[in-house]
């Protein structure tokens, strides 16, 4: 059994029964395996395709990432326009740009369509930076959305002090279609609108095995076989060995949170009165907001290997003071962590993994809109239809097994360089 880790989500949203575990075999035309917002997603855009969809998740659905995120609704992705055009054609880059703009609207659009009640707040998404790198990064995207159309701001100093409540960043990305939203409760809401699909949803059922059966496959799990005329794969940060090589495609690397008790006093009202969410441009990156109780909710690293460790942190605290003094009085009270799925290059990977075969990964970090969206581009690439992301093959890794040393170094150089910043 896979217990819930003790997070803010689990805390506030109501319970639900476990779903049961697969006990007979079964056929189905599409099985997915991970029920995140990859594999919900999935499941909700291909209800028309498919005569029947199985999920099966070793856990319950919103036990990985999407039960665990920070909640934030950001519609930009965290590469610099030059590296992105680097990774893709034109064509590619086109497409993708296109997704990214409307996956925040995705989001609000399903929150709306299944009435899903997830604290959905469409109050904008900020990016703020301090220096010289910082100021490049965020002017070259502010200029390249305002030229597409896309409803961005880019605020100097004194804006940026006043919609954050800190003097530490020199300017922001404001984007305005962001905005934040309950993880777990959303999830939930999703499981909700599959079922009312007739999508069969099996927690507690780990895929042991994949082979391929005639023109399709067949999955075991520990008390019962499915076959299926299409698989996708969704486990993106808790994926294993199930696929042979497909885990060396991304990186694994911990994410932690912590968030205090609801802020009532007068001294906490200048941190972020609109309640944007904020994910910084920095060398390591953090994310904070303020939830609909006016809790504090900060992420950033895990342990400086990139695992969960013990759960120790200080590194958070010290980090939220440091931008918000006012902070040092706040009682802490729940703290959490999950494995966000990085990749090498910073794209998400549509994989085409055999026939009728694929898996969708590799957020970076932006899962809520980029996990949903994947859903989308998921199902077209089994109905043989164009995909706003390119479809691509496994890559072998030969590096893999030296990942922990280089997210070690990519975190110490990280802070080193938010120190020289004065950002920490
Ligand atoms: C601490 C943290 C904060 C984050 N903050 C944000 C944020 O603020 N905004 C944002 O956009 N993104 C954020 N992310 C990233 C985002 O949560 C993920 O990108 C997104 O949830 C990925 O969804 P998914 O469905 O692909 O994977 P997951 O939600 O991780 O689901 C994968 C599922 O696969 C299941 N599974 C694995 N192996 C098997 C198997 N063999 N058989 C059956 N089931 C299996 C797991 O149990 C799991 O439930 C954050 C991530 C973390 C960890």
């Amino acid at each position: 059994m896979y217990p819930w880790p003790d997070s803010l989500w689990g805390s506030t949203t109501p319970s639900v029964d476990r779903l049961p575990s697969l006990k007979e075999d079964i056929h189905t035309d599409l099985l997915i395996i991970g029920g995140g917002y990859t594999g919900l997603s999935t499941a909700l855009h291909g209800g028309s395709m498919f005569s029947s969809i199985v999920i099966i998740d070793q856990a319950q659905p919103g036990w990985g990432c999407s039960g665990r995120n920070g909640g934030q609704i950001n519609p930009q992705w965290k590469s610099s326009l030059s590296h992105l055009k680097s990774q893709y054609s034109q064509n590619e880059f086109d497409d993708f740009i296109k997704l990214l703009n409307t996956s925040a609207q995705n989001v609000f659009s399903l929150i709306e369509q299944h009435n899903i009640d997830c604290q959905g707040l469409r109050s904008g998404a900020l990016i703020p930076g301090r220096g010289t790198d910082s100021r490049r990064y965020l002017q070259e995207w502010a200029s390249y959305w305002k030229d597409y159309g896309a409803r961005v701001q880019l605020l100097g100093k004194s804006e940026t002090t006043e919609a954050i409540g800190t003097k530490v960043y020199d300017n922001s990305l404001l984007l305005e279609e962001g905005g934040s939203l309950q993880p777990l409760a959303f999830t939930r809401g999703l499981v909700s609108a599959c079922q009312s699909q007739s999508v069969d949803i099996y927690g507690d059922t780990r895929a042991q095995t994949v082979t391929a059966r005639g023109n399709g496959w067949l999955v075991k799990t520990e008390f019962g076989l499915i076959s299926c005329n299409s698989l996708v794969i969704a486990t993106n940060g808790y994926t294993g060995r199930l696929w042979p090589g497909l885990r060396q495609n991304l990186y694994p690397v911990a994410s932690m949170i912590s968030a205090t008790e609801p802020l009532a006093d007068d001294a906490f009202s200048s941190i972020l009165p609109a309640k944007q969410s904020v994910a910084e441009y920095a060398g390591l990156p953090f994310y904070y907001r303020l939830d609909e109780q006016n809790r504090f909710i900060m992420g950033g690293r895990g342990t400086r290997s990139g695992g969960v460790g013990s759960m120790d942190p200080r590194h958070l605290h010290r980090a939220a003071i440091k931008l918000f003094p006012q902070l040092e009085i706040a009682r802490w009270t729940f703290n959490w962590a999950g494995y966000v799925g990085v990749t090498l290059h910073q794209k998400p990977l549509l994989l085409r993994l055999g026939e009728n075969a694929y898996a969708g990964l590799g957020y970076n970090g932006r899962g809520i809109t980029m996990a949903t969206a994947m859903g989308r581009q998921l199902t077209r690439a089994l109905a043989g239809k164009s995909t706003l992301l390119p479809v691509e093959s496994l890559e072998k890794n030969k590096f893999y097994a030296f990942y922990r040393l280089g997210v070690t170094g990519r975190i110490l150089y990280g802070e080193w360089l938010d120190r020289r910043q004065g950002l920490r």
